[in-house]
């Protein structure tokens, strides 16, 4: 089976180079709690407990950490990592006058 490039589809020969974009989705916790929905650590993980009950496992599992891999070619790679999430680039629009050197 031979690699193909995500994004573009193009082959990656054998031999040449490519690189898998690794992405990692890790639940975020900022350590706050409702403290006053929850009396105490015994009816909060029960809380959590009932929350749960009936999930799938890998659909729980999931919530809190879930990676993905892709193959991009070069110049897949440099696109994707220059911008990987679209953002408008207000910022990098060019200056209206350029200094003197
Ligand atoms: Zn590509």
């Amino acid at each position: 089976m031979s690699l193909r490039c995500f994004k573009c589809g193009q082959e990656i020969v054998p031999g040449g180079t490519s690189y898998i974009i690794r992405i990692t989705a890790i639940s975020n916790f900022d350590g706050i709690i409702e403290p006053q929905e929850h009396k105490d650590l015994k009816s909060f993980l029960k809380d959590i407990e009932e929350e749960l009950k009936g999930l799938p496992e890998d659909l729980i599992e999931e919530e809190i950490f879930k990676e993905k891999e892709f193959i991009l070619c070069p110049r897949c790679k440099e696109i994707f990592l220059a911008n990987p999430f679209r953002k408008e680039l207000d910022d990098l629009k060019p200056p209206e006058v350029i200094p003197p050197p």
